[in-house]
């Protein structure tokens, strides 16, 4: 049973204000019949507006494509949220003077208008890899102070030569007042450096670029938010040298296409996803290859049957594109985990032995910003990384929030600031797992409070005492909340979708510390202004080796025919290296470690069906699990509450009869998705979150929430955040911040 009517929420931002927008929003949501208000928030134009789904979202296309003439619409970020029944259309009180920080923007690709300049003989900035305007270029990533005005950015080394200046100063030119502005004549300059030691420049320079990549050579490239490692993606073998020296041996590489009309041809592009790979965000997409397609390598993502599409996003890149005219894998410069790098000298000493030239500039660079990725899930974007395009824009929360800084989770980590009515969430910084990850960290954790001025009044980190991020909350000398990993992970969708709670928080992951010392991950949570009770979990199972079983699928499976007192010999294939003493393994409290882990559930799936034994990056196995999958079988297998034995002893009996992988594989996501259902329905909530970093998985996620719907349930999924631990800081700063702990 769906609910006919819906609320969109819409954060516009961007120079909106005192420009006649609030009006004009007014005047259309009369004219579409939508309930609601509009108000001027600290920054940017605010609207929530009540109404059937498609009328809303014919009114969001309209507020962009009929916005006042001298608004500047910098971003947009739509939220769908339960109707709140407005009466009415109001325009509000403003909430607060503009905040210096409205001008703290994400960074946003290359317009429509500039490309045409660059690409035009007869034009001053023609083949100039530098040139933006007031609808695009970079932002946050040259930004070291605010207000947002050129002093304050890494151009204030540049001085603007008379022609920019006129263009700068006059109200009637696009470029009035793009702090970025730039020409020949005054801007960065770009040069390639190979390692012979020649050095060509300026358009030679991307010219001798291209045909180093026609070559087969790899070529690091200085880009926006770091610097990007370029290849030929047709070719095996580039990519093939590309993966050796990076040490990423199987883990997919995005590709970067010269125009729309090429990813076509290699992948399947829907309506939305189109929309989304020529927005100004212009993330990664995840796209379904075309079978057998000629123009992507299978090295590019091998066995995978998605592949991480993107479009040209800085004017560089279009002249790389234009010159190439073929597809080119773009991966982050980096040594696998690892920031991606950002400064000339510190890219020519990281990445030496990875890249033949490099392709670099003199406009500096702040703060890293991988690229971000985004996939379509329940007909809408699911946010799997958040940086560049989306960062740092705030989150808009429905209750106001005491001030609170929040560290975040340990992999995939992002810190965030809480006050008012926003939550500013840090690009993603990466694994707190190697130096340069902590130093990412704690520069992303200083520039954000130094930037947005911020003083917070406690800090919020998770439960677990050895993390870097906890031992750095602790040396703040502020008060400490400690916020569960998994509170945290449903807190975040709270806050994302201003939920009221309580609220059946299904919150599956690979490993959260929980607070009985066990490593939870399979959780159903329900949460509600006082903290969270664990209403039920996947039934436990121990860990064979510990940490070791992230990275070996098969030690689930041991783990999990251990728990069921099943014969384990049939895993003996799988330890050639000493069966002897992994059998003996799960008996050990001591080295194996009990777990309610849902994505260790999924990996033991995987590596009993023989998908995979070993990991060689963090969730393989259970994506090839989601990779094989054959949508079209129906079947499920039963549950009982959260224990998984049934599902698991029907789907040996079923590999054992050799029931092919992928029916296998169908059959115990929709066990898992009625299981969901079942407990649901055992709690008795009417909403229920899906959160974690298993519902990165958007087959379960669908299903489990199309089972939930069905059964009367109101489901959310994230929208703004990824459903991984990149949300953590924003959902400790929510509890924290709105004092929602125990
Ligand atoms: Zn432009
Ligand atoms: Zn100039
Ligand atoms: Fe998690």
């Amino acid at each position: 049973m769906t609910r006919p009517l819906r609320r969109l929420r819409l954060s516009v931002f961007g120079a909106v204000q005192g420009v006649g927008f609030r009006p004009f929003v007014f005047r259309l949501a009369e004219e579409l019949g939508l309930q609601g208000w509009v108000l001027n928030g600290p920054c940017g134009v605010i609207i929530e507006v009540d109404g059937e789904q498609h009328l809303l979202a014919r009114f969001a296309g309209r507020v962009v494509a009929e916005k006042p003439r001298a608004a500047v619409v910098a971003a947009v970020e739509t939220v769908w949220l339960d109707a709140a029944g407005f009466r009415g259309f109001d325009i509000k009180k403003s909430e607060g003077a503009p905040a210096p920080s409205a001008w703290l923007l994400p960074d946003l690709a290359t317009c429509p208008d500039c490309l045409a300049e660059i690409s035009s003989p007869k034009e001053r900035r023609h083949g100039y890899p530098f040139t933006n305007c007031t609808l695009c270029g970079p932002r946050f990533t040259i930004q070291t102070g605010i207000p947002y005005d050129r002093p304050n950015t890494t151009m204030a080394g540049f001085t603007l030569c008379p022609a920019c200046r006129a263009e700068y100063e006059d109200p009637a030119d696009r470029r009035f007042h793009a702090q970025p502005i730039a020409c020949p004549q005054c801007g960065p300059r770009l040069w390639l450096d190979e390692s012979g030691g020649s050095r060509s420049e300026g358009a030679a320079a991307w010219r001798q670029a291209a045909g180093l990549i026609r070559r087969g050579q790899v070529v690091a490239m200085k880009g926006i938010g770091g610097f990007l490692l370029l290849c030929d993606a047709r070719s095996p073998g580039a990519v093939r040298c590309l993966r050796e020296r990076k040490r990423r041996n199987e883990k997919p590489f995005a590709v970067m296409f010269p125009d729309l009309a090429s990813i076509r041809q290699a992948c399947e592009v829907s309506e939305l996803e189109a929309v989304w790979l020529e927005s100004a965000a212009a993330p990664i997409v995840l796209l379904r290859r075309q079978p057998h397609n000629p123009l992507i390598t299978e090295e590019a993502s091998p066995g995978n049957p998605w592949l991480g599409a993107m479009l040209p996003y800085a004017p560089l890149h279009h002249l790389l594109m234009k010159e190439l005219g073929f597809p080119m894998v773009a991966t982050s410069g980096n040594l696998s985990e690892e920031p991606i790098a950002k400064d000339n000298e510190e890219a020519k000493s990281r990445l030496r032995g990875l890249a033949d030239a490099f392709l670099m500039h003199d406009r500096p660079i702040v703060r890293h910003a991988d690229d971000s990725i985004v996939r379509l899930a329940r007909g809408r974007q699911l946010v799997l990384r958040r940086a560049r395009g989306f960062a740092p824009l705030p989150l808009r929360t429905g209750r106001p929030l005491r001030p609170v800084l929040a560290l975040g989770a340990h992999l995939k980590n992002t810190v965030a600031l809480g006050w008012e009515r926003q939550i500013v969430v840090s690009q993603h910084l990466g694994d707190l797992e190697t130096a340069a990850s902590l130093d990412a960290f704690r520069a992303a954790l200083s520039d954000l409070a130094r930037l947005y001025g911020f003083q917070p009044e406690r800090a919020a980190c998770d439960l677990h005492p050895d993390y870097a991020s906890t031992r750095r909350a602790e040396s703040l000398d502020l008060p400490v909340v400690r916020i569960q990993h998994h509170h945290a992970h449903v807190a975040a969708l709270m806050a994302e979708q201003d939920i009221a709670p309580p609220v059946l928080g299904v919150a599956w992951d690979g490993l959260g510390f929980g607070p009985d010392g066990t490593i939870w991950g399979g959780e159903f949570l329900v949460v509600d202004e006082k903290g969270f009770r664990r209403f039920a979990h996947l039934r436990q199972f121990s860990l064979p080796g510990g940490e070791a079983a992230i990275k070996e699928p098969r030690r689930c499976a041991l783990g999990l025919l251990a728990e069921l007192g099943l014969g384990l010999d049939r895993l003996a294939p799988l330890f050639p290296e000493g069966w002897a003493a992994a059998r003996k393994l799960p008996a050990s409290a001591a080295l194996s470690p009990r777990t309610s882990s849902a994505g260790r559930l999924f990996d033991g799936m995987a590596s009993l069906l023989g998908l995979r034994q070993k990991n060689s990056f963090e969730g393989q196995a259970a994506m090839s699990l989601e990779h094989c999958l054959d949508a079209s079988e129906a079947g499920a297998y039963p549950a009982k509450g959260g224990d998984w034995e049934p599902i698991l002893r029907a789907a040996l009996e079923d590999i054992d009869k050799g029931v092919p992988a992928g029916k296998v594989s169908a059959r115990f996501h929709n066990g898992l998705a009625r299981m969901i259902v079942a407990v649901a329905k055992d709690a008795g909530l009417e909403r229920v979150a899906l959160t974690g970093g298993v519902f990165q998985n958007a087959y379960l996620s669908e299903k489990a929430a199309a089972l939930l719907e069905a059964a009367g349930f109101l489901v959310y999924t994230h929208q703004r955040l990824p459903p991984n631990d990149g949300c953590i800081s924003a959902g400790q700063a929510y509890v924290a911040g709105l004092g929602w702990h125990a």
